[in-house]
């Protein structure tokens, strides 16, 4: 502590000069004798009588609020034994209106006359008004306020964490605003249980609640996970104790700062990029910022962009692609897999691998997945006249699925040419998430109905349901490039696809091999009886006219 003798006459002068010059309330707290002087203004604003005491303690208790009067006793005492130099707490107290302001009190601990003094300031942070009245936490705004007010200290750092309460929405749409009042109580309960300073815990918009963490000797980024999952424990065993009356997991997102370099309102763009991560990386936990990830998604968003720019420009710089496929009974062209290509203005040639992920992400395939639809039709029309059985693989992405009316828009764009149903193949590579929808079997079911038939993408190289092959929803199973490759050499890629193809043939189900590129591959796999083959043995995804030219020159087109 300082030891510093002073004339508390002359400071008291100094005090009232001072006062008026700044937004600032100025103090002296007396310990010793439990006296107070605070500069003169202090009595237009705060529930004070005068600006000097005799029994300073006592006018504390009046104008402090009751829950964070131990708080600031605490650190009083901390200061009068000697265990602490400074002041800084952020509490709050009444105002002449009778509300609680949120303030920032900081001074020093000094020693003068063998007396112990408080010498410092208190700034005002936030209004009462800004409180949330559910949870009695303060908003948004007040943490806006403690960051920036953190922000004049050096070398000041620590991180923030935002904790989101999973499927809010259904929560409150399910069982109601009560319930969802009560889960965000608990959820604050909990945060309350590990840090119980009031301006450390702040209520977002929505379901979230924001914790405040500037960094001391104990306290590093380390910290946020473990804190994250003690708060998780915490609530898992409130549920436990009611019975799972009410049940909810939590997700959250962590951001360090350094507040030479960040401003609030980064700080928080980056620890809600965390927790949308964390939300999207199945719920239910915790993530930290990464620069390197959200300058990705920014990427991402960015070609999203373009991409929605080109489809609403009338498909800007997508062209359809058609790569043969053989029949192996008498290795002829049996029909072709309509493939998307992209070429923007902006980021020139793009790989469906790349772009396909982007546009399932936006729902941006169903509008150009129908463009596709009414374009394959288009040629597979115009090429049934010169092979009368020709047959168009179409690729349908499980959003399509799932969230458009796909049989209309199949029917619609398919029905207005001539070609029969029959000539169509749908390519789906299944996924759990789809298996898991009932109203995808229905969509099925409509599709067979109406005579289309469907291909198993992809078959071998994830998740593959065998029911649909019992089912005969599929008649096709397509077996992946990456068992092709070699086959002549490779005896475990033989045996693979040697199994795959009399399992399906079994089933009275046809196989069709991808990606054979040379003579002796596609030997091997026609001894194994594929039925069908493509690859770039028989030709590469090319446009249309070069599809014309190359595979149906043989026969006139009309
Ligand atoms: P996919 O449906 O498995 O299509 C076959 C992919 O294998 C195509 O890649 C094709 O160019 C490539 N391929 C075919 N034969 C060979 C070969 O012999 N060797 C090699 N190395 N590759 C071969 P592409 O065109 O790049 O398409 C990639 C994926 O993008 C497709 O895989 C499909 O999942 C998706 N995709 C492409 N077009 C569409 C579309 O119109 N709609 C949807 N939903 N997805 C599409
Ligand atoms: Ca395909
Ligand atoms: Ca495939």
């Amino acid at each position: 502590m300082i030891r510093r003798d002073f004339d508390l006459e002359e400071m008291k002068y100094f005090l009232h000069l001072v006062g008026q010059s700044t937004d600032d309330y100025l103090y002296i707290l007396d310990l010793t004798n439990d006296k107070a002087v605070y500069s003169k203004s202090i009595t237009n604003v705060f529930a004070l009588d005068s600006e000097e005491f005799s029994n300073a303690t006592q006018e504390l208790v009046k104008v402090v609020h009751p829950d964070d009067i131990d708080m600031l006793m605490n650190d009083i005492e901390d200061g009068m034994n000697g265990r602490k130099s400074s002041h800084n707490l952020e509490y709050r107290w009444k105002t002449v209106d009778g509300e609680y302001v949120a303030i920032n009190c900081r001074g020093q601990y000094i020693i003068s006359h063998g007396a112990i003094y408080l010498i410092g300031r208190i700034s005002e942070i936030g209004k009462q008004s800004r409180f949330d009245n559910n949870t009695g936490l303060y908003r948004e705004i007040v943490l806006e306020n403690v960051y920036n007010e953190y922000a004049k200290t050096r070398n000041a750092s620590g991180f923030i964490m935002l904790v989101g309460v999973d499927n809010f929405k259904e929560i409150n749409e399910k069982y109601g605003a009560k319930t969802g009042d009560e889960v965000l109580n608990i959820l604050t309960d909990s945060i309350k249980k590990y840090i119980d300073t009031p301006l450390r815990i702040f209520r977002m918009p929505g379901d979230e609640c924001a914790i405040f963490m500037p960094y001391s000797m104990e306290n590093d980024i380390g910290q946020a996970k473990i804190l994250y999952k003690r708060i998780r424990n915490r609530i898992d065993r409130t549920i436990e104790k009611r019975k799972y009356d009410i049940f909810f997991t939590i997700s959250a997102g962590v951001a360090e700062f350094d507040t030479e370099k960040d401003s609030f309102n980064e700080l928080l763009k980056n620890a809600k990029f965390a927790l949308h991560a964390a939300k999207l990386n199945g719920k239910n936990r915790c993530e930290i910022f990464a620069e390197t990830e959200y300058t990705e998604y920014i990427e991402k968003l960015s070609v999203q962009d373009e991409l929605r720019r080109c489809i609403s420009e009338g498909f800007e710089g997508f062209e359809l692609y058609f790569q043969p496929i053989y029949n192996t009974d008498n290795d002829s062209l049996s029909g072709a897999e309509a493939l998307i290509r992209w070429n923007s203005k902006k980021y020139g040639f793009t790989g469906p691998n790349t772009f396909i992920p982007l546009l399932e992400d936006s729902a941006l395939i169903i509008p150009l997945g129908r463009w596709i639809i009414n374009t394959a039709a288009k040629a597979c029309n115009r090429w049934i006249t010169s092979i009368p059985d020709f047959v168009m693989h179409i690729n349908l992405s499980f959003v399509q699925i799932v969230k458009s009316n796909i049989v209309k828009d199949v029917l619609e764009n398919i029905e207005r040419y001539s070609a029969a149903n029959n000539h169509y193949v749908f390519e789906i590579t299944e996924t759990i998430e789809m298996d898991q929808i009932p109203a995808v079997q229905n969509v099925f079911k409509e599709f067979v109905k109406n005579d289309f038939r469907f291909a198993i993408d992809d078959f071998g190289t994830g998740y593959s349901n065998y029911g649909y092959m019992r089912d005969r929803t599929f008649d096709i199973v397509k077996v992946d490039r990456s068992f092709v490759t070699d086959i002549d050499k490779l005896k475990d890629n033989y045996l693979m696809v040697s199994f795959i193809i009399k399992m399906v043939h079994e089933m009275g189900l046809h196989v069709c091999i991808e990606g054979v590129e040379t003579k002796e591959e596609l030997s091997c796999v026609k001894k194994l009886g594929a039925d069908y083959i493509q690859g770039y043995y028989y030709g590469k995804p090319i446009c249309l006219q070069d599809f014309e030219e190359q595979h149906l020159k043989r026969f006139v087109l009309g």
